[in-house]
């Protein structure tokens, strides 16, 4: 551009205004101060046509010459005080100076300007309120600034200000915009990562410093490998962030779960990678824990189940022998009426723990999921009308007025379900009644109603209602959970387990019914419970009720034994069963009978001698009743021959029969052994005289009456003779000394197998000849099963103290007798 003439040259001016526009507008894009520079620096010699321009940017007390353009050398890079030159004095005056001849003014240091070509200058502030800086232009010759030439370099200043003041907010916003940013991603709980395209680690938060124990300092630049060795798989889901668990690694070697969810971005061009992580160390030891746990109870479920397998065979075993020994007891016509008495209390009483046992098997049952509901067709209005007439004797043995009305149920209808759990449902509730009323009236009243959706379905409404010591407002909520008792004093007067209320509500919700009760304590109480029952097309096909509801197919009369002519091996280790097996099968008149201790022993006498039948016991020592089955079984392929074998168990979990049949037995029977089912199941290879048992003596065990005589220790149970009492007394004494010798032996730290098996032995013996208390020590030892030396020390004391006494009980017995 031409430099102005002295005169207003408006063309000039209309250009150069043109320019300046365009000179703002690179301004604007400007990416940095450099390129500020160096527009400015041009435009500024350009926009006045002068021989040089220099951009001076103030320093501190120094003015800082930072470019120039110009004919020739300036002052480029070099500094001088503000007070030494002329940028300094615009800056700090706050306004252009225009000069025309530099050595006529005394602002101008002359000597700075000699060696170069400026004879004349303009110098304008940029930010004329503040000046940061200045800009200068230099003519070779003498020349006088016009007004317009100073306009336009001023508007230049000012643009330079405004460019600049937009690039230090720009940069102050940035600044604060990072900051933000970097406050946002510290405070997170997450680590937030971020890597280049080489997995070299760029961003790095304040919680993965906790995570992976390296500083962000040392962080950034590390290859993120270092941290997370396995690589998260970008594509698994068409590129979609996903969680992923990947396994992270500590500063200090710590190996750990991590989960990541990552994902690819693009930032000015380039590829990165970023992702959030979270250490699920805990939640995984917590995952782990739950996992354990219920391995755990699933373990401990099955213990129970096992457990109770056993349990149920060991307390059936003596129960077995006494309620059989006592029945046939009962049945001895020879016997004082004051023995009978005695016999008749005993039997009730293994009655009743026979029901605890039921009832703790079904509970077991129900609760493992076990308990398998009959389907049989039944009357109804004969089942109830059958537990009336037990209750009914109960009733009026305590005085009590009972009443019941069952008018409500068809006697011409069947149903289809588990008559024997109803009726047990039935027999509790009416039981409690009689049981927690002193005086006053029972009232059972049953009606059937239509189902309001199918007529194949009636409702069963029960209801028993009782004037006895009623439920305390704040207990009756628990009184159908398992040990649950309103009162332990009510335990202490009435007896019982807390646990039939239980077993009653489990039995009536698996039968989709539902129980409830109202009472008022010092008043009554009155149960119900409404059942949906199943009509069935057809009567019951037998209307006698037979064993099991099993059916003996008799062999052809010519294949028959005649019972006197019968030899029978039986096979039991128990010593007082032996016993038990000795009476009855003498009383049913069996010609002739083996007794052998274990499976090995039956087999042997099986091959030595002529057997009709087998009764094995399925557990004994040696080789149990199903391995010398199969043995058994094994050998009779050879001879074509096959003997039938009974199994007696005690074992009454579900499958046991299925194990017998498939271990080759042909028939089972659960133990105590019942006479009469033996007899029943005998039949089918078996002649017996037209004459049959006695009959049972009255109380049906299901019902077993609420006498609570303290038993005392005795074998009197198992014979009259005192010759067999004395055999008896002596095999008790024996095992017990012997045990106990053992058992001292044993008293060790930590776990014992064979203190917990003598323990468990001396249990069995001391609950057959009823030494409760005997009893419940030796349980108590059984169970110490990770006991110290001083423990087991402890209990034998008085497990030796009791026995003491037990024994000598039982010797005066015996005199006593003699
Ligand atoms: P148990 O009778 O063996 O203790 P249950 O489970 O049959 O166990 O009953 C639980 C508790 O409910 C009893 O201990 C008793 O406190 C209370 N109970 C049950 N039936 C009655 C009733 N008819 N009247 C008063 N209390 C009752």
């Amino acid at each position: 551009m031409q430099p102005p003439s002295s005169e207003l040259d408006n063309k000039w001016y209309t250009a150069a205004m043109e320019q300046l526009i365009a000179v703002v507008q690179d301004l604007s894009q400007a990416p940095d101060l450099a390129s500020v520079i160096r527009i400015v620096r041009t435009a500024a010699r350009n926009l006045t046509g002068a021989d040089g321009a220099t951009f001076v940017l103030r320093d501190g007390d120094k003015c800082y010459y930072v470019d120039e353009d110009a004919i020739s050398p300036l002052w480029k890079g070099q500094k001088f005080p503000l007070t030494a030159c002329i940028s300094g004095w615009s800056m700090l005056n706050r306004q252009h100076a225009a000069i025309e001849d530099i050595y006529a003014d005394d602002r101008i240091p002359a000597d700075a300007y000699r060696p170069t070509f400026v004879k004349s200058l303009v110098m304008v502030p940029i930010r004329q309120q503040s000046p940061i800086g200045s800009i200068g232009n230099y003519w070779a010759t003498p020349h006088k600034p016009c007004a317009e030439e100073i306009k336009i370099l001023q508007a230049l200043a000012d643009a330079t200000s405004v460019t600049m003041r937009n690039m230090d907010l720009l940069e102050q916003l940035q600044k604060s915009y990072e900051h933000r940013e970097k406050l946002i991603l510290d405070n997170m709980l997450d680590g937030v990562i971020t890597t280049d395209d080489q997995g070299i680690i760029e961003n790095y938060n304040r919680a993965c410093e906790h995570i992976f124990g390296y500083t962000a300092d040392e962080a950034i630049g590390m290859n993120i490998r270092k941290i997370i060795p396995a690589p998260y798989d970008f594509d698994k889901h068409g590129g979609k962030a996903y969680i992923s668990e990947l396994e992270g690694l500590r500063k200090n070697g710590e190996s750990f779960p991590i989960e990541i969810s990552a994902h690819r971005i693009y930032i000015d061009g380039r590829m990165l990678y970023s992702g959030t992580m979270r250490d699920i160390s805990e939640r995984k030891a917590d995952q782990q824990k739950l996992q354990d746990a219920k391995l755990q109870a699933e373990r401990a479920t099955h213990a129970k189940s096992e457990f109770l397998a056993i349990m149920s065979h060991e307390l059936r075993t003596p129960l077995n022998s006494i309620i059989g020994m006592t029945r046939l007891l009962h049945e001895d016509v020879t016997l004082g009426a004051e023995h009978r008495d005695m016999v008749g209390i005993a039997y009730k009483a293994g009655g009743r723990l026979l029901n605890i046992v039921n009832d703790i098997l079904d509970l077991s049952k129900v609760e493992a999921g076990e308990l398998q509901l009959e389907k049989t067709v039944f009357s109804l209005y004969e089942a109830a009308e059958g537990i009336m007439q037990t209750m009914l004797p109960l009733s009026s043995q305590k005085g009590l007025t009972f009443n019941y009305d069952i008018s409500g149920i068809d006697n011409t209808i069947y149903f289809v379900g588990d008559p024997l759990r109803l009726g047990r449902v039935m027999i509790n509730l009416i039981g409690n009644a009689i049981k927690y009323t002193e005086q006053g009236t029972v009232t059972v009243e049953a009606r059937l109603h239509a189902h309001e959706d199918d007529p194949n379905i009636k409702l069963l409404e029960f209801t028993v209602t009782d004037t006895g010591i009623g439920i305390a407002a704040d207990k009756i909520g628990h009184i159908f959970e398992q040990f649950a008792q309103a009162d332990s004093s009510i335990t202490r007067r009435f007896g019982g387990t807390g646990l039939g209320l239980n077993i009653v509500k489990r039995l009536v919700e698996k039968m989709n019914g539902t129980i409830g009760v109202e009472s008022t304590e010092g008043e009554g109480s009155s149960f119900w419970f409404t059942m949906p029952l199943m009509l069935a097309d057809t009567a019951p096909e037998s209307r006698k009720q037979s064993f099991h509801t099993r059916r003996v197919d008799r062999l052809p009369a010519a294949q028959r034994t005649p019972i006197e002519k019968l030899r029978i091996l039986i096979a039991e280790d128990h010593v007082l069963n032996q016993q038990y097996m000795h009476y009855m099968l003498r009383r049913m008149g069996v010609g002739h009978y083996d007794i052998v201790e274990n499976g090995r022993l039956a087999i042997d006498a099986l091959a030595a001698g002529h057997y009709d039948l087998v009764l094995m016991d399925c557990h004994m020592p040696e080789l149990s009743g199903y391995d010398a089955t199969e043995e058994i079984r094994e050998g009779e392929k050879k001879t074509g021959k096959r003997i039938p074998i009974i199994a007696m168990t005690a074992d009454a979990m579900v499958g046991t029969r299925e194990h017998c049949l498939q271990a080759g037995m042909d028939e089972y029977i659960t133990k105590p052994i019942n006479p009469d089912e033996l007899q029943y199941i005998m039949c089918r290879w078996v002649d017996f005289p037209e004459k049959s048992l006695p009959p049972m003596p009255a109380a049906p065990l299901a019902a077993a009456a609420a006498t609570d005589e303290v038993a005392k220790p005795s074998m009197i149970g198992f014979t009259t003779k005192l010759v067999d009492l004395k055999k008896l007394v002596e095999i008790f004494t024996k095992q017990w000394d012997e045990m106990m010798v053992t058992m001292r032996a044993d008293c060790v730290d930590g776990e014992c197998k064979n203190w917990t098996e003598a323990a468990h032995k001396l249990k069995g013996s001391a609950g057959l000849c009823k030494a409760q208390v005997l009893q419940e020590l030796c349980n108590k030892a059984q169970h110490m099963h990770s006991a110290t030396a001083s423990e087991r020390h402890d209990i034998l004391n008085q497990i030796e103290a009791e026995y003491a006494s037990v024994r000598s009980i039982l010797i005066q017995s015996l005199q006593k007798q003699a």
